[in-house]
């Protein structure tokens, strides 16, 4: 069983911070933009005004990207390198961490694509496309035997549905069956992909089935997560004419709006009553902050969220969690507490 190594944990916890361009309505009203990112120095300001003084408070991350980075630069400087070691046969995960309405679905899925089938790779293709493209590409380049399947579930008030099923399956809630250090997901459709144009059909069925879900069951989506797992097998015969066999796994998950917590990562009483409590955001936090510092209990088993992705955090896995934010001045106090989050995981 996989548990933090002494020690090594902190390495493997990047914590990265993007904050999003303004949009039409907000160039159009100029509105007071509060965020200035240097990201040469890793570091983001946040201005406030108290009184009449103008306050700036700096965080710093493993990286930063302004508003003018894009997709690319993003993917090529953050991602690329932990995808590699997917393909090396480890496991990741990657999050997006973020106040509604601040880019995580941008940055995992994209913006607006063009082509209705095929596969583009616009600027505006995010995360899971650009992952599922590396990996296609990687291993059609070393000629390796492989199969990439790929599975997209999602989590809402602590019960997970199938984001892919179709038919009687659909609308089922899944459980959860511990296995070997691991946990399965019983009934999960795990879909072979066989190249990187496969990829936008399963996102769109997804979101398809998402949008739907919140308009019978009245679902809030800010309010759930979304989790995408690839998981790729290859066999590779080294000269000596030995079978290796890899397996790699890499989750995405594109985490509910962080205004669901507060900011302390304390309970807030009002929410609490109302049934308002994300239990598998604040249980993530405990997790990372645990698997940072290097702590011997890493509180896996308290919430859905990190039970599923327990094989893939922590341990010789990657995590790279990506913090959104927005440059407004309306932002500002939801910014400062993912600012303090994201901080803090690190
Ligand atoms: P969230 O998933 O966090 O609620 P979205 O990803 O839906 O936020 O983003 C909100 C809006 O802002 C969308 O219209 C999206 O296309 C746009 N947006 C977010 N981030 C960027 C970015 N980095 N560049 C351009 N547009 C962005
Ligand atoms: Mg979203």
């Amino acid at each position: 069983r996989k548990g933090p190594e002494p020690g090594g944990g902190a390495v493997n916890v990047q914590v990265i911070l993007r904050c999003r361009p303004c949009n039409k309505d907000e160039v159009a009203s100029r509105v007071p933009q509060v965020i200035a990112c240097n990201e040469a120095a890793r570091e983001v300001t946040l201005y406030q005004s108290v009184g009449s003084k103008q306050l700036g408070r700096s965080f710093h991350f493993d990286k930063v990207f302004a508003p003018e980075s894009g997709q690319e630069k993003l993917y090529t400087q953050a991602i690329a390198p932990i995808v590699e070691e997917v393909l090396e046969g480890f496991n990741c995960t990657i999050f997006a961490y973020g106040q509604t309405g601040t880019g995580k679905t941008y940055t995992m899925e994209g913006g607006a694509r063009n082509s209705e089938d095929g596969f583009d790779l616009s600027e505006a293709a995010g995360v899971i496309p650009r992952a599922i493209h590396q990996i296609f590409t990687t291993l059609d380049a070393h000629g390796a035997e492989y199969t990439v399947k790929c599975s997209f579930l999602e989590l809402y008030q602590e019960e997970s549905s199938d984001l892919l099923a179709v038919g009687d399956a659909a609308n089922a809630k899944l459980r959860m069956l511990e296995d070997r250090g691991g946990v399965v997901v019983q009934g999960l459709e795990e879909i072979i992909v066989r190249g990187a144009r496969d990829i936008y059909a399963l996102l769109d069925r997804g979101s398809a089935k998402r949008r739907t879900a919140e308009t019978l069951l009245n679902k809030q989506s800010s309010r759930s997560h979304s989790v995408f797992c690839v998981t790729v097998h290859m066999r590779e015969m080294t000269p000596d004419g030995e079978e290796v066999i890899k397996i790699g796994k890499l989750y995405l998950v594109d985490l509910a709006g962080s205004e669901n917590v507060s900011r302390s990562g304390a309970v807030d009483q009002r929410a609490k009553e109302a049934g308002l409590i994300n239990k598998s955001l604040l249980t993530l936090g405990r997790v990372i902050t645990a698997l940072v510092e290097g702590s011997g209990h890493v509180p896996y088993r308290d919430s859905k969220l990190t039970r599923l992705l327990r094989d893939s955090l922590g341990g010789r896995t990657k995590t790279c969690v990506i913090a959104t934010i927005a440059p407004t001045v309306q932002c500002q106090e939801e910014t400062l507490s993912t600012l303090d989050y994201a901080h803090r995981a690190k």
